[in-house]
């Protein structure tokens, strides 16, 4: 367990995040429903109108999924006493970086490893 950062602040803004997200999911959930519904009664959406609208959703839920895997990781690794720690190379992660975005798990020489990939 890492010493020199504020394990419990990070925690519960991870947790906070978490509960937005989750949140979220429910209200788009509603909306899709709606979209549907709106398309079905009305045709107020053109097939293209529809099939853009519906990949720009999936592809903004895609990347909330990916936020929500990283803080359940984020979590289970506080629990675990491995947070902090890169989870590539076992380093440590900068307090810049966590305090920055606390869901993140790798540090930055392995982030921009990553990235040119
Ligand atoms: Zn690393």
């Amino acid at each position: 367990m890492r010493e020199d950062i504020n394990v419990d602040s990070l925690r519960k803004r991870l947790e906070e995040r978490q509960k937005t997200i989750l949140a979220g999911k429910e209200a788009q959930k509603k909306e899709n429903a709606v979209v549907e519904l709106d398309q079905a009664r009305v045709g107020r959406l053109t097939r293209m109108d529809a099939m853009q609208q519906q990949a720009m959703v999936q592809a903004a839920a895609r990347l909330i999924d990916i936020e929500r895997q990283r803080i359940q990781t984020a979590l289970s690794r506080i629990q675990s006493g491995e947070y902090g720690y890169c989870i590539l190379c076992d380093e440590e992660i900068a307090e810049k970086r966590l305090q920055f975005d606390p869901s993140l798990l790798t540090c930055i020489t392995c982030a921009k490893e990553a990235e040119k990939k």
